[in-house]
């Protein structure tokens, strides 16, 4: 069986990070497929060699000369090269790149080789084999990723091997090279993970795991140490800045666990994502696994006597908003009223057109418009089925004198869904977690 472990940028910044990758690598000889990202910062202040790759290919564009950034991603590889004692003629790899970006290079291309070369280096470090991300993660035309062809070449050519692959890219059926979003490396490993039905796939990042909730607001928040996938996608949809968008399926579809670790910390035990876990592990008598939120919604309230029980109510006002682009993220109803929660950016120039288009739908009694909403959602397993759960976060809340405008269970009782005014949104998140995790 086979771990396949992803390093972000930062594990990849120096050559002292490049020495906790191999002592962890090394560290267990299943770890034998390594996906890696491009260098990131060595401390604050610091650029990713991501960030100098567009730079370069954006001067290009405008026919100005990029010779003092490429020179700042030249004195990276350079240096991780010397200071290892790497074998990797790295001069002449950047060379022919800059002859290439003389001749003409597409922006995915140059900025996939952060990756690439950086594999290159990785692999001659831990002495293992290099395989291209162009051998094997095919892209379809419209930017999906063709997982069978994929999976199979990959399962064909790393075949009793122990490689490093660049993350990030892949190849389109013209035989251009393709990135992902940004962070998408993230993909890539999970990807691989997939293709080689892997045991499991560690992510290692620069913290120890997934936040019970975001530490700009907590102080010092505790790691999450277990998630279901279904916990984790409610956190994301909160809007917890968790893993890139994507990450998740191949491995879930697979059901192989996902551990988030740290490279500076490695015996921390960090995040586990599984569908689901065994008894003993549900012993940790927290029931809150995460807090999560985001700002600037309104509530849309439609009122109409006897609504309730008139056909196609409700379905005729989510009309008007899908019409308008204006997705609503939750609708609570109440006795003849249905209230619809719109992203800000969602509801945006379109407020006037929506209220007229519902005024002709519906012939509502009233609309009510409630803005500068804050949406705010504990996760928890453990809340399913448990009485009192909401009882307690209403009292919490109230104890510290915050106004609830909007309330959400989902059927599933896994998220208890707040709505409160922005000015009460960190309130809110701290509450939460001081009165379920604390
Ligand atoms: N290096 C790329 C980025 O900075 C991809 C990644 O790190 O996942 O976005």
């Amino acid at each position: 069986m086979r771990k396949v472990v992803k390093f972000g940028g930062s594990s990849m910044a120096d050559a002292v990070q490049f020495k906790k990758v191999r002592d962890i690598v090394l560290a267990d000889a299943k770890r034998n497929v390594v996906i890696v990202s491009a260098p990131g910062k060595r401390f604050s202040g610091d650029h990713k060699i991501t960030d100098l790759l567009y730079l370069c290919h954006a001067h290009i564009k405008y026919g100005v000369s990029c010779d003092s950034i490429f020179s700042m991603i030249e004195e990276r590889y350079l240096s991780i090269c010397k200071d290892l004692g790497l074998s990797v003629d790295i001069a002449s790899v950047l060379a022919q790149l800059r002859e290439k970006m003389e001749a003409g290079i597409s922006q995915d291309e140059l900025v996939s080789r952060g990756e690439c070369f950086c594999a290159m280096l990785m692999a001659d470090f831990l002495g293992f084999d290099f395989i291209d991300a162009s051998q094997w993660l095919y892209f379809n035309l419209d930017g999906s990723v063709n997982q069978e062809r994929s999976y199979f070449a990959l399962k064909t050519l790393a075949e009793g091997r122990r490689v490093v692959i660049p993350g990030f890219y892949g190849i389109l059926p013209d035989g251009s090279i393709r990135t992902f979003s940004r962070g998408g490396s993230d993909i890539t490993g999970a990807l691989a993970a997939a293709a080689l039905d892997a045991e499991v796939y560690e992510n290692w990042t620069d913290v120890s795991g997934i936040l019970m909730a975001d530490p700009r607001i907590v102080e010092n928040p505790e790691p999450i140490a277990h998630v279901t996938y279904d916990e984790l996608r409610g956190l994301s949809y909160a809007g917890a800045q968790v893993l890139h968008e994507g990450t998740v399926s191949p491995v879930r579809e697979k059901n192989i666990p996902l551990n988030i670790r740290n490279t500076n910390d490695p015996d921390h035990p960090g995040t586990l994502i599984c569908e689901r876990f065994d008894e003993e592990t549900e012993q940790d008598p927290r029931f809150i696994t995460g807090v999560a939120g985001r700002k600037n919604f309104s509530i849309v309230t439609v009122i109409k006597s006897g609504m309730s029980s008139e056909a196609g109510a409700l379905r005729r006002i989510l009309k008007v908003f899908d019409q308008h682009g204006a997705t609503a993220e939750f609708v609570p109803s109440g006795i003849d009223s249905f209230s619809l929660v719109v992203a800000g950016d969602k509801l945006g120039g379109n407020l006037f057109a929506i209220l007229g288009a519902l005024q002709e739908a519906i012939a509502p009694d009233d609309i009510k418009v409630t803005s500068n909403i804050s949406i705010i959602t504990a996760v928890g397993r453990k809340m399913a089925f448990r009485p009192g759960t909401s009882g307690r976060i209403f009292a919490a809340l109230g104890e510290h004198g915050i106004n609830i405008r909007m309330i959400s269970q989902g059927p599933e009782e896994l998220s208890i869904t707040v709505g409160v005014d922005d000015k009460d949104y960190s309130e809110t998140i701290r509450v939460l977690y001081n009165s379920f995790v604390k």
